[in-house]
């Protein structure tokens, strides 16, 4: 009998594997993608990979505080110009990278910022703009239902100096939003009006690379047309830490002023910054398209999960552009907890209260097969829940 070796992933119990001893490599959590293969949480959840290790262990050990890291000038400077910005910087969360470019755009109230309602920099980032900026930051429904449009900037914009408001001094876009895209032609248009009005545009692409693979536009289409953008590399690229931030050479001195203000003054980065790079090549590509990455076949499987719900019978609450999967689960007559508790049954992870599923590249066709058992449950019991898909009073799920 082969000693059993613990499965540090906690997905299969215990695993049988070969004896292993000092010239064997060991099977480790950097092997497989592990649990990430079944969880629809959300793409953060992506597991970093053996070569993002091999790169790791070749990384430069150098203080970036000092600005010497080779490592990770060259991931700032590879990114400054796949986005035709002139200067990129390193930051440890996508909030980091929106809540420094904020800062660094924005000079004194009264002022505020402009956003789709249900913005990350609204919602999900712990009213950083309030207590950094001071700002006020206005949410605006998007009358089209998906994405913010130049007449729904127009409508809400507060130009000029009447003294009863806090003028637009920034508008912030997201894209995707919710996995739906942001058109390159709208993003034209409100880029034109901001430059006409003198306010500052911010990109929040944490996952614009989702929007460049699905074809909408190519990297440097999207991106040059910001004073700023922040990128993710921790979400569907699947590195372990890190986003990028790109704007001008002003700007990201700045943001880097600002960044040491608030203890993000990295030291050795090249450890983090070598598994960036490897996610910014192998998982979106080396090309401005995402060409030769692997992004594009979880929109193939998350099309497919949501023909397979619509199939069933099931509605959507938001159309499947990338690799985003909002069930109606309210139309299904199912309850939330309902949902989480049935995934739970089949050994999948989804968010509690809401029926958003998200697909990465390391999702199994044997997760979307146990998916498809998981919708069946829930559509065969349609009409027979008497539960209202109900959250608590003042509690929310991140996604
Ligand atoms: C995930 C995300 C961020 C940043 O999240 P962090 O957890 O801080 O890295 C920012 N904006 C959007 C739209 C996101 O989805």
């Amino acid at each position: 009998m082969p000693p059993k070796v613990e499965d540090t992933q906690g997905l299969n119990g215990t695993t049988d594997l070969p004896p292993t001893d000092e010239h064997h490599t060991k099977q480790n959590a950097w092997s497989a993608p592990g649990p990430a293969a079944f969880d629809f949480r959300s793409d953060v959840v992506t597991s970093p990979t053996a070569s993002m290790l091999a790169a790791i262990t070749n990384t430069t050990l150098l203080d970036d505080v000092f600005v010497e890291d080779p490592t990770t000038n060259d991931l700032e400077a590879h990114l400054a110009s796949r986005t035709e910005h002139e200067a990129a910087l390193f930051v440890l969360s996508g909030t980091m990278g929106n809540q420094l470019a904020i800062r660094a755009h924005l000079t004194q109230p009264p002022h505020s910022v402009l956003c789709d309602y249900r913005a990350h920099i609204l919602e999900w980032e712990a009213g950083g703009v309030a207590s950094l900026c001071g700002a006020l930051v206005k949410g605006v429904v998007p009358k089209n239902g998906v994405y913010l449009t130049l007449e729904d900037i127009e409508k809400n914009v507060i130009l000029g100096d009447e003294i009863h408001g806090a003028p637009t001094r920034l508008i912030s876009l997201e894209n995707t939003l919710a996995g739906t895209i942001m058109p390159l032609e709208e993003v034209k248009r409100i880029s034109a009006f901001a430059k006409e009005h003198d306010i500052k545009l911010h990109l929040d692409g944490a996952r614009i690379w989702e929007a460049v693979v699905a074809g909408a536009g190519s990297l440097p289409e999207y991106c040059s047309l910001f004073d700023s953008a922040s990128l993710c590399f921790s979400k569907g690229l699947g590195a372990p830490v890190g986003s990028m931030l790109v704007g001008s050479k002003k700007l990201i001195k700045q943001a880097r002023w600002v960044r040491k203000s608030i203890g993000g003054g990295l030291r050795q980065p090249g450890v983090v910054t070598a598994a960036a790079r490897v996610a910014l090549d192998e998982t979106f590509g080396k090309g401005p398209n995402g060409e030769g990455g692997l992004l594009k076949q979880s929109h193939i499987t998350a099309k497919k999960i949501a023909n397979i719900w619509t199939e069933l019978g099931g509605k959507l609450e938001n159309p499947t552009e990338t690799n985003m999967v909002w069930l109606n689960l309210e139309d299904a007559g199912s309850s939330g907890p309902e949902f989480l508790e049935v995934a739970k049954e089949h050994g999948l992870k989804i968010l509690p209260g809401r029926g958003r599923l998200v697909v990465h590249y390391q999702i199994s066709d044997e997760a979307v097969d146990r998916l498809e058992k998981v919708m069946k449950v829930l559509i065969s019991r349609k009409g027979q829940n008497g539960q209202a898909n109900k959250i608590r009073v003042g509690e929310r799920a991140y996604g």
